[in-house]
């Protein structure tokens, strides 16, 4: 026998350091996603982000597969959520709860696809996919006997799970009473979540209360879930969708997934919108795309991707699962996290034209739900003492859809503790003068702060109101500096040589931008009133008031003569009578035009040549009768469903797709393949000032 050359002696050295560093690396990843996972279903406070914990897990994974001797049986990987806690009694599910695997993009689910149909052939397309809205809740069974709810436990480990039928019974979407024939014993499976507009709600009493906020509506259904008194969790309006069913020995009751929804919806269980039976996988590719990038933004609950399913019940149990953890007949397409963590870099403030201070987050710039976030509101001081923000945070940051990021908190565990709590400001960040505390929110009242300038000349240029096409904020930012503008007025009076000799400012975009100011003259009232930024007049108030005196004269006359002897226009009382407009507007808007500097605004104003006078209406009622509309992006001031609520209570129909049945398209901030669509089909598109002026105001 030969001894080993210095070359096969090198390599294998090598293969044995190579692995030396793969176990090392397995034990410290199990470790890691052990005690997240941990964080995230016992104690109900992930200290990972979903894609970090997802990333390090198919490292793990990777690594495994690669050296089969380091998959223990404790491994995370062939695990299911967590064990369950000690304070709760234990539930053994009547089949195992699964988890899914993951795809991150449509390739995976391809090759998923093909994975599947290496097992059960062309079978796995005869009846479709099912391709589903993957709810970011809690997974729970409930247990019908002879159609009454029996009890209702948590996944916990996926073969037991923790009792918590108390809680369940609190939940109103969840019947007690299975309506119809159901078999004699099931468990009903399905996701509890809290909705965006509950969570929000719940968490501003909390910060009224002084109670320290929650931090994201997936954690807190399954924190309150598990609460040890179901009072508390009755304060908390969970809500639940069905998904699947279990019955002893696992039998096949429906021949396909949607038959199976169809039953749970026909017991009285509901069902997440948006579901799709799709026969090919480019379907389901689509369904995801239309999810991921439109349906997702107006949804009130948070997913984190949607599940595709073969469709055919008897390809499901051909098919099976992997290790009693994932069946191979599903996949959870995931879609970009719109929770990412990055640091806090500072916090700063600005004044808004109210004079309200507003502070914000400058962030580590970090991807979340598809685009780079680099900023993020912060609402008040209040909310950075609540949550304890300071400045080397980590943070986590969320944007679902169309909203403005938000910073959710700080990771714990990961502060410098001896960075000091954030001060709060005493003084106008821009004027120095002393601030005003009003309820959470401080105020600069100095009406010449150039702060507020700024803002006040950016709003009074913004689509709802003038609507002053190129008059960006940096280009405010820079007529202020130049002494060119000091109020709205002065935009009038700007012409294309002064902006020509300014940085930045080709021949060309100058003439623009003074011919759309010159424009915006045409703006009728109710845009002007909108426009100035009068407190509390918002579009809605500015429109019912131009409808009402038709004419700046109209509503101005009395209100600007002191005495009442003005030439016949609105009283007070006659400003409160307006619908819509209660005492608070009507007192705001008499003491905005008593201000002398108000009067010579307007006198100016009037100079310059704008329109101040308000369209006559034609019927309101109707003013959409036989049309089709979509509503598309953020809108400044209605919500999308508010809008669509109007439209369809003037005869309108609202649809979610643009097409050239389509009459109208409404345009918010950041609209996307929509507008495109409307323009490239000639469809005419209009904003929120032009809906709410073509619905009347009602
Ligand atoms: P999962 O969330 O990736 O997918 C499986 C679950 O999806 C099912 O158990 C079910 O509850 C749910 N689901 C929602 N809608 C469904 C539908 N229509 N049909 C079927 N199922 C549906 O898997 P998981 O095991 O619950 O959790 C793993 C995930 O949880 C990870 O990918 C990670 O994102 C997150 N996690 C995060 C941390 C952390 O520290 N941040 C820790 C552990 C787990």
């Amino acid at each position: 026998m030969t001894s080993p050359s210095a070359a096969q002696q090198a390599r294998q050295q090598a293969r044995q350091q190579a692995r030396q560093q793969a176990r090392q690396r397995a034990a410290e990843l199990c470790d890691l996603l052990t005690k997240a996972s941990y964080d995230y279903y016992i104690r109900d406070r992930p200290t990972l982000a979903d894609a970090a914990y997802d990333r390090l897990f198919r490292e793990l994974q990777a690594i495994e597969q690669e050296h089969p001797e380091l998959r223990g049986d404790d491994s995370p990987t062939q695990r299911v959520g967590a064990t369950p806690a000690e304070s709760f009694a234990k539930h053994e599910h009547l089949v195992p709860m699964g988890s899914l695997a993951n795809a991150f993009d449509d390739d995976e689910v391809t090759a998923w696809y093909e994975r599947a149909v290496k097992i059960a052939g062309t079978a796995v397309d005869s009846a479709g996919f099912s391709a589903e809205l993957k709810i970011d809740g809690a997974a729970i069974a409930l247990t019908y006997r002879d159609g009454v709810l029996v009890s209702g436990a948590t996944r916990g480990n996926g073969r037991v799970g923790e009792v918590v039928t108390a809680n369940l019974r609190t939940i109103r979407d969840i019947p007690l009473r299975l309506q119809g024939t159901a078999p004699p014993l099931i468990e009903v499976r399905g996701e509890v979540y809290f909705p965006f507009s509950a969570f929000e709600r719940l968490n501003a009493e909390r910060t009224q209360r002084g109670e320290p906020v929650f931090a994201n509506p997936r954690n807190s259904a399954a924190g309150s879930l598990r609460q040890l008194d179901p009072a508390e969790t009755a304060k908390r309006p969970l809500r639940f969708f069905g998904y699947a069913i279990a019955v002893p020995g696992g039998g096949g009751l429906f021949r396909t997934q949607s038959e199976l929804l169809g039953a749970l919806s026909t017991w009285g269980i509901p069902i997440a919108p948006h579901r799709r039976r799709c026969a090919t996988l480019a379907e389901v590719h689509a369904h995801a795309d239309q999810i991921e990038h439109t349906l997702r933004a107006e949804l009130d609950f948070g997913i984190d991707g949607m599940v595709v399913k073969v469709e055919s019940t008897a390809v499901q149990a051909e098919l099976g699962d992997i290790g009693g953890r994932e069946p191979r007949w599903a996949i959870a397409r995931k879609f970009a996290a719109d929770i990412a963590e990055t640091t806090l870099l500072a916090i700063e403030v600005n004044v808004g034209r109210t004079g309200k201070i507003n502070p914000y987050a400058v962030l580590a710039p970090v991807e979340v739900g598809g685009t780079t976030v680099r900023f993020a509101t912060l609402h008040n001081f209040d909310l950075i003492r609540q949550k304890d923000l300071r400045v080397g945070d980590v943070v986590q940051i969320k944007r679902a859809g169309d909203v403005i990021p938000q910073v959710i908190g700080a990771v714990a565990d990961q502060r410098d503790a001896t960075v000091p709590h954030t001060a709060i400001p005493s003084r106008c960040p821009a004027c120095d003068t002393p601030v005003r505390v009003e309820e959470k929110d401080l105020f600069c009242d100095n009406d010449r702060c150039p702060g507020r300038r700024l803002e006040a000349i950016v709003h009074f240029a913004s689509k709802g109101a003038m609507d002053i096409d190129g008059l960006s904020y940096a280009r405010v930012e820079q007529f202020i500096g130049a002494e060119l503008v000091h109020d709205v007025a002065d935009l009038y009076a700007l012409t294309a040589d002064q902006l020509a000799t300014l940085d930045r400012f080709a021949n060309k975009s100058a003439v623009a931008l003074v011919a759309a100011i010159a424009t915006s003259r045409q703006q009728p009232l109710s845009r002007l009133l909108f426009g100035l930024g009068i407190r509390h007049v918002g579009q809605e108030a500015a429109l019912a008031l131009a409808r009402r005196f038709g004419t700046l004269d109209g509503l101005t006359g009395d209100l600007v003569h002191e005495e009442g002897d003005g030439p016949g226009g609105a009283s007070f009382e006659a400003v409160e009578s307006v619908h819509g407009v209660g005492p608070a507007i009507a007192e705001s808007v008499v003491r905005y035009f008593r201000d002398p500097a108000v009067r010579a605004l307007l006198t100016r104003l009037r100079r310059y040549g704008l329109r101040l006078d308000e369209p006559a209406q034609a019927q309101t009622s109707t003013a959409f009768a036989g049309k089709t509309v979509v509503i598309t992006g953020t809108l400044p001031t209605l919500s999308r469903n508010d809008a669509k609520q109007r439209v369809l209570a003037a005869g309108g129909k609202v649809t979610d797709s643009v097409s050239k049945a389509t009459s109208v398209v409404v345009v918010g901030d950041d609209a996307g393949s929509k507008l495109d669509k409307a323009k490239s089909l000639g469809v005419e598109t209009i904003d929120e000032a032009e809906l709410l002026r073509r619905l009347g105001g009602q």
